[in-house]
């Protein structure tokens, strides 16, 4: 039986992959603002820091898992939180818990993204760059909406660069290297407490109940859960960087011609130059 690390683990998805894994025989450290083993407001610095200290503490240095569920949703006026808990909250984390997933061996990662990523239109690309580079500040001046700080706007911010950090840093020798996997699920609109409070407002309401869902309706938290025990499991052994969208058809239809996309000509120079860099490296550190 394993040791995983749940961040959201008092409410919603994070909650339901927590009592699953718990119900299979492994031990769960939850971190959430509230009602977890490790207490933790995930919107600062110094919280993530005490948070993964805590973390590796109560598993001795050695996590066969990781769930970052851990996020606000696209509340208006939180934009400043939405961008720390959203990113930051997730990638300090699986920073500073790394070497101690390394340690397992076969450690599986499942950070959980969403499918605004790809349905949101207009997302400052100026605004994820910000995000992986590292610069909060920078990235909530370019999430302006005809001027105005949009929480639309800086919550798909948020998923996509997470999504990309996942993305970049799983195919390195440091995480596929380690024999971490390190992969993203991305849910639609999935009914939680998160939703909830969107939903009781009532401009959102009509907005999210008049977005296309091809199957209907909203997703549940157990099955998204079910999703992320198998991300967890030996059968994710070959998955690596991958993006699971798990949303009711939302990204497939306005997205069905333009994904998968064949590589143009023009960016072959660039896969060949990372092939030729990850090569030099390769014999260079063995
Ligand atoms: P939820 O509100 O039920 O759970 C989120 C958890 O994150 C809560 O327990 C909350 O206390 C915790 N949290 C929030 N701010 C925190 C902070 N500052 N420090 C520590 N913990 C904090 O929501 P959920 O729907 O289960 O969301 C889980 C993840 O899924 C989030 O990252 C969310 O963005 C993402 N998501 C949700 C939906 C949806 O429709 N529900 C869709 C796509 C993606």
């Amino acid at each position: 039986m394993g040791t995983y690390v749940v961040s959201g683990s008092a409410s919603g998805m994070g909650r339901a992959v927590a009592e699953r894994l718990v119900a299979a025989g492994h031990s769960v450290i939850g971190v959430d603002i509230k009602d977890a083993d490790v207490v933790a407001d995930l919107s600062t610095a110094a919280a993530r820091h005490a948070a993964a200290d805590a973390v590796l503490d109560r598993c001795g240095g050695v996590l066969d898992g990781a769930v970052l569920a851990a996020g606000l949703g696209p509340i208006p006026g939180r934009d400043d939180t939405i961008v720390q808990v959203n990113y930051f909250g997730v990638v300090d984390l699986l920073i500073a818990l790394r070497p101690a997933l390394a340690r397992a061996g076969a450690a599986k990662v499942v950070v959980v993204a969403s499918n605004s990523t790809t349905v949101t239109p207009a997302v400052p690309r100026r605004a994820v760059r910000a995000l992986l580079n590292g610069d909060p500040a920078k990235a909530l001046r370019a999430v302006r909406w005809f001027g105005k700080r949009s929480a639309p706007m800086s919550y798909a911010a948020t998923k996509i660069a997470v999504s990309r950090w996942v993305r970049r840093h799983a195919v390195t020798r440091e995480w596929a290297g380690a024999g971490i996997r390190l992969n993203a699920l991305a849910p639609g609109a999935v009914m939680t407490p998160l939703l909830s409070e969107q939903l009781s407002n009532p401009a959102e309401a009509k907005a999210i109940n008049a977005f296309p869902v091809p199957v209907g309706g909203y997703g549940d938290a157990g099955h998204l859960a079910d999703w992320m025990v198998f991300m967890l499991s030996d059968a994710a052994e070959f998955l690596c960087g991958s993006v699971i969208f798990v949303d009711g058809g939302s990204d497939a239809y306005f997205r069905s011609e333009s994904w998968p996309a064949p590589v143009p000509a023009g960016q072959l120079p660039r896969y060949a130059l990372r092939f030729l860099a990850d090569r030099r490296a390769r014999r260079r550190f063995g």
